[in-house]
């Protein structure tokens, strides 16, 4: 078992309050490119991707082993468990967004937008109304490294919503240059929406009405390391984003104020355990673990 010291930077003094284990535990390596992680607590398993190697892998937690879930995956990226306990996933190979239902049936929720494939979904996250939102740049299209090469037919990188009970794809916001993570707040009045081709990085903040329309969409936060990828949301409303040297924690005012240092460059993140407290993060070519004193939302 691969041990790592753990290394919470503190950048602001209210980091002070998110801690965790001394060490963080390296519990799978030797994969291409992971992400997606989403972890089940009914089955105590995590499930993530192996993007390159068109494969989605699960770690059981009651044996401590990791196998193929999943594979071909369709060059799945990002996921989220829905609130019946589904998987919802991104696909990059099939250029769509479908959710595995309890019998083992994949079912396709989007992959088009008014006639044109999606360009490669990327992530994806569940509104308490049902609906679901997801990010289309073009990092599965723009060659056959995790994904197969071809020409946008939308022509942009926008994000969506599914909506619950027409199933019909609409654009939540169409002006990113590459989005990808994204996460709703604990009371879900605002969306946190990274794009990770801006020089620099950076998240911008939406509200969201009740019926799910956005306005806003100032710059939250910049990275300083690397482009933002997956993101996800603290009990306190604290922002989470994977980037190059690790974790950033955001205020909710926008302030960075820590991080969390890891020794790969990281993807995303999610909080498992019964108790949202167990913290898993995708990095380069491995999984990370480790329990924290803060517990993510749904
Ligand atoms: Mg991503």
């Amino acid at each position: 078992m691969d041990l790592v010291r753990t290394e919470f930077e503190v950048l602001d003094e209210r980091f002070a309050d998110c801690g965790g284990d001394q060490w963080m535990r390296r519990l799978h390596t030797g994969c291409r490119w992971t992400e997606g992680p989403v972890y089940f607590p009914a089955g105590r398993y995590l499930v993530f991707s192996d993007i390159p190697n068109d494969r989605l892998l699960r770690w059981d937690e009651t044996t401590d082993r990791v196998g193929v879930f999943r594979q071909p995956s369709g060059y799945a990226n990002g996921h989220t468990r829905d609130r019946a306990g589904r998987l919802v996933s991104c696909e990059h190979g099939n250029r769509r967004v479908t959710r595995t239902e309890h019998d083992g049936t994949v079912t396709v929720l989007a992959d088009r937008y008014r006639g044109k494939r999606l360009n490669s979904p990327n992530d994806v996250v569940e509104r308490s109304d049902g609906s679901i939102w997801f990010t289309d740049p073009a990092y599965g299209i723009d060659s056959d490294y995790e994904g197969y090469r071809a020409e946008s037919e939308i022509g942009a990188c926008h994000v969506y919503r599914v909506d619950p009970s027409t199933g019909e794809v609409e654009i939540a916001a169409d002006d990113f240059n590459r989005p990808n993570g994204l996460a709703f707040a604990p009371d879900e009045s605002r969306l946190y929406i990274a794009d990770t081709r801006q020089t620099p990085s950076h998240i911008r903040v939406f509200d969201v009405a009740s019926d799910g329309g956005l306005t806003g969409g100032e710059v939250f936060g910049t990275s300083d390391s690397g482009g933002f990828d997956g993101l996800r949301v603290d009990t306190a409303g604290r922002v989470w984003a994977a980037a190059h040297d690790g974790l950033h924690c955001f205020a909710p005012d926008g302030t960075r104020i820590g991080k969390l240092r890891v020794p790969e460059i990281c993807s995303n993140l999610t909080f498992g355990g019964p108790r949202r407290n167990e913290l898993f993060i995708t990095a380069s070519t491995s999984v990370y673990t480790l329990r924290v004193t803060v517990n993510g939302v749904h």
